[in-house]
């Protein structure tokens, strides 16, 4: 099977006060950091099979320039070897989606664009301490389309203190008018090393409760899919099987990936592997020649399995029995039935044509589903 490869650009203009994606505000490094990543790569090659998905994540990979852009891909392509239908991924913050910068990026060979609109609505956009406003949002999906680009995902947050269910029915209604492809809704969470994290920790912030958080979940499965949209995973959805995210399913069922840049993962066999979270170290130990590797793993059999299991029950695909016996070692049934048929009795999962499968109320608890 193709491998996946990822590139972190950690570059943003200002930091959301929500994230914990590891970014730095000094866009004067940009070149530096290029330099760097094309040396990084070479470190890489010949090491993995050919790769079939290239995703520039963040950071804000449209912060660059599409000559920037083209730069990192023309390297990707003399280091390693693709499939000639690559899913060619990129993350884009939506004031930088200029008629301009869309047109560039889809020309550097970008087929693939997710657009960071997390909200129609002002307030919440306010709240999360974003640059933009929803009318940039719906310019720049405008311009991507213009561009050319056929495969647009948004990603939207929900569950923000104080949001009622009707207002973020209203952001979905308009994400669902410009047709999207693909639909990333992801409940807010926050880590305590963030500034809106501290602000919980203070109690000055309430999340909604896990009721209402359920109810979001319910309200936000049934509409997309009344859409006809698939709820292929917790968290994302697809206008068809095609639409999918081809890259992200590598980190679902261990497919090995290749990350690089400062913070990025990777993984391999039973091991997993992170470049350190610090830009200047980065830099450092790559132009020593060095892979700028912070930390390593090497995963038990045990630990495989309970992740493969964790993993497979947050998609709707789910784990085809057979196959997880011959891959994993275990006959599921056999070994976890017991756990298997209460999950079953409280309409959790479903095992149909040696499948198990999450129901949609299973997506909504699948970290507790996957204890069995
Ligand atoms: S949410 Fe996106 S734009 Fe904001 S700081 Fe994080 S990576 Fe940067």
């Amino acid at each position: 099977m193709s491998s996946g490869l990822y590139i972190h650009i950690p570059f943003c203009r200002t930091k959301c006060p929500y994230c914990d994606f590891y970014s730095v505000t000094q866009t004067e490094k940009m070149p530096l950091f290029i330099a760097s990543l094309i040396r990084e790569m070479k470190l890489y090659r010949g090491l993995f099979a050919p790769f079939d998905t290239i995703y520039l994540g963040g950071g804000t990979p449209s912060l660059l320039s599409s000559d920037q852009i083209k730069t990192i891909l023309d390297a990707l392509r003399k280091t390693f070897s693709f499939a000639p239908d690559t899913e060619i991924a990129c993350e884009a913050n939506p004031g930088d989606l200029t008629p301009e910068a869309a047109t560039a990026l889809r020309a550097a060979g970008i087929n693939r664009i997710t657009i960071g609109v997390q909200s129609f609505d002002d307030r919440v956009l306010a709240f999360l301490g974003r640059r933009h406003k929803a009318s940039e949002a719906i310019a720049a999906i405008k311009n991507t389309r213009e561009a050319g680009f056929a495969n647009v995902g948004l990603d939207l947050i929900y569950g923000v203190p104080g949001q009622e269910i009707g207002r973020w029915l209203e952001t979905l209604k308009t994400a669902l008018s410009f047709v999207p492809e693909h639909l990333s809704c992801y409940q807010l969470t926050l880590e305590l090393s963030t500034p809106l994290g501290s602000r919980l920790q203070r109690g000055e912030l309430i999340l909604p409760h896990d009721t209402l958080l359920h109810e979001f979940f319910t309200h936000t499965s049934e509409t997309l899919e009344g859409a006809g949209y698939i709820h292929y995973e917790v968290s994302n959805f697809a206008r068809g099987y095609d639409w999918m995210s081809r890259h992200n399913r590598k980190y679902w069922n261990h497919t090995p990936y290749l990350g690089l840049g400062p913070a990025a993962h990777s993984f391999a066999g039973r091991r997993r592997w992170w470049n350190h979270r610090s830009l200047d170290r980065y830099i450092g130990m790559v132009n020593a020649g060095l892979p700028p590797i912070g930390g390593t793993e090497i995963l038990t059999r045990e630990q495989v399995l309970l992740e493969a299991l964790y993993l497979g029950m947050r998609t709707r695909e789910g784990i085809d029995l057979e196959r997880f016996a011959e891959r994993y070692g275990c006959d599921l049934i056999t070994e976890k039935g017991t756990a298997l048929r209460a999950l079953q009795e409280q309409g959790l999962i479903t095992i149909q044509d040696g499948r198990l499968r999450p129901t949609r109320a299973g997506l909504a608890v699948s970290d507790s589903v996957s204890v069995i």
